[in-house]
């Protein structure tokens, strides 16, 4: 579980870009851009920020440099409108996907999971409480920063992620199977090394 820790370790282990749309929703909210006043509370209320907003931003990073050889999506699309620009924006740079993985965990192990996250302020590194706690409680390993919990990382807030992911997120699925874009089903229940290497043996394995 933790598809953010373990989209990072993949990328790594791949050499391409790890593109979280998240992780670009956060620094633009702690930077106070006009993205980030603009998406803030809808974060942390556990709702999803609007196509629209989502689509400026996913074209203008893949129109960087960095993702000519490939890169990796964390985060997106969470929506069937998403996976169509996703589409027609990989139609029109004639790429095609490689693996689509998804990550199956029942809701009550990913609230728990959640709930217990605590996350590094200053390099957005990720612990647990009980799974994967600090050296020292309430300080990163990596780099000393300050940990902290997530605002959208609250019991509440993760059920309401949960809803808006089976009402929007979960008929993406239905997309990748018209377009055969191959998904690579893994059980996300495990410790971090068992789960990362079923997700690098369906992205490796034909
Ligand atoms: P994540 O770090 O991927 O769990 O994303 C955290 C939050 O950012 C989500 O709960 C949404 O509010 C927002 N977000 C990230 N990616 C998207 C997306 N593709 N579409 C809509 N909202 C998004």
């Amino acid at each position: 579980m933790g598809k953010g820790t373990q989209a990072q370790r993949l990328s790594l282990a791949l050499g391409i870009p790890h593109i979280a749309t998240g992780d670009m929703l956060r620094a633009a909210v702690q930077s106070n851009t006009p993205l980030g006043l603009k998406v803030g509370a809808i974060i942390s209320r556990g709702e999803l920020v609007s196509d629209d907003t989502m689509v400026e931003v996913i074209k203008e990073r893949l129109s960087r440099p960095d993702t000519v050889r490939g890169f990796l999506l964390d985060g997106f699309p969470r929506t069937t409108h998403q996976a169509e620009v996703l589409g027609k924006i990989f139609d029109e740079q004639g790429r095609k996907v490689d693996g689509v993985v998804v990550l199956d965990a029942p809701d009550e192990a990913i609230v728990q999971r959640i709930a217990g996250r605590r996350t590094c302020e200053s390099c957005q590194a990720s612990y647990h409480v009980l799974a994967k706690p600090p050296k020292v409680e309430g300080v990163c390993d990596r780099c000393g920063g300050v940990l902290i919990q997530r605002s959208d990382d609250n019991e509440e807030t993760v059920r309401r992620r949960l809803k808006e992911y089976g009402t929007k997120t979960k008929p993406v699925i239905d997309y990748f199977k018209t377009h055969n874009w191959p998904m690579k089903p893994v059980d996300a229940i495990g410790d971090m090394d068992q789960v990362f290497g079923r997700i690098y043996a369906a992205i490796m394995l034909p």
